[in-house]
């Protein structure tokens, strides 16, 4: 069984042709840029859309813990401290302003998901991507949906931070055909402020993985303001790209905030809430900078 919070068909730009992308939920890192914050925590959660709200109250008077109060004016309060999401405000509710965030997945019901497309992934070269959250969190379900995929003939991609021990790595990238590896930041301090978590675990397992597993590597760069916005930063991790062996290009994915309105559903704010969106065509001279590093970069998958 694995936790994942979200399961998209017909996805396209994770990997070739037509794919599944499987969303693992729980990731060890807290990147202060996160567009999934409902990926960061491995328990199931709750997003309330306060838009939706007609405040009716039916959802306060199903919470066996008492979770929900209405205030004065007919606004919906959540406590999370006290929300054990067992989901009963989101059966009661009947606008859909509630929503579950989470499920247990067996690896077989998955499977029959992706039998249902087989034909689309087949024609078009294409399979499954697991992403997340970070899959090597659950190493166990992971290996074995990768596996289980691979045995039916489907090809199989993972998007990692990389933050994880060797063992797990190994176990897990041994049934991937395609890994999308993070590099956010070159030294360890700076993105220790940013992530939460020091990069020399990442950055040893990106150069044991450029050994051991060559020709799998696409490495991917989020591109945020005030974080790595910096060429010489930038620099370090294309020279970084170039040394491991056979990586097949870097991926610069400029920041956005699509994520926000996920935050404020989730009754939690971003610390980087005011940070604006990056444009993409301000970003096309990173494509000779990478030339000049021997690395070739795609600027937001093109
Ligand atoms: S998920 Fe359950 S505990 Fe949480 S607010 Fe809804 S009814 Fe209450
Ligand atoms: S049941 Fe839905 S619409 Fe009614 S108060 Fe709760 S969240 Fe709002």
């Amino acid at each position: 069984m694995g936790r994942i919070f979200d399961i998209k068909r017909y996805a396209t730009g994770d990997g070739p042709g037509i794919r599944a992308l499987v969303f693992l939920k729980g990731c060890p890192l807290a990147c202060a840029w996160c567009a999934n914050p409902e990926s960061q925590k491995s328990a199931p959660e709750i997003f309330f859309y306060r838009n939706r709200c007609i405040g009716c109250g039916r959802c306060a008077s199903v919470c066996p813990t008492g979770a929900i109060t209405l205030d004065r004016a007919g606004a919906v309060l959540t406590d999370p401290e006290k929300c054990i999401a067992c989901g009963r405000c989101v059966d009661a509710c009947l606008v859909n302003a509630r929503q579950r965030v989470g499920e247990e997945r067996a690896v077989a019901q998955i499977m029959d998901l992706l039998d249902r497309d087989r034909a689309f992934y087949e024609n078009s070269g294409g399979g499954v991507t697991l992403t997340g959250g970070e899959p090597l969190a659950q190493p166990e379900f992971a290996a074995d949906l990768l596996a289980t995929c691979q045995r039916a003939g489907l090809h199989t991609a993972l998007e990692t931070s990389g933050y994880a021990e060797w063992d797990v790595v190994e176990d897990v990238v041994q049934h991937v055909d395609l890994l999308y590896y993070d590099l956010k930041h070159a030294d360890a301090d700076a993105h220790r402020a940013g992530t939460g978590y020091s990069n020399e675990e990442i950055l040893r397992n990106f150069t044991r993985l450029g050994e051991e597993f060559p020709g799998k590597l696409v490495v991917r760069i989020p591109y945020v303001p005030g974080f790595n916005d910096d060429l010489a930063v930038l620099a370090q991790l294309f020279e970084r790209a170039r040394r491991a062996p056979s990586v097949a290009r870097v991926e610069v994915l400029p920041y956005h905030r699509l994520g926000l309105t996920k935050y404020a559903a989730l009754g939690r704010t971003c610390s980087v809430a005011n940070l604006q969106p990056v444009d993409k065509g301000s970003l096309e001279p990173l494509r000779e900078l990478g030339r000049q590093h021997g690395v070739a970069v795609e600027i937001d998958g093109r």
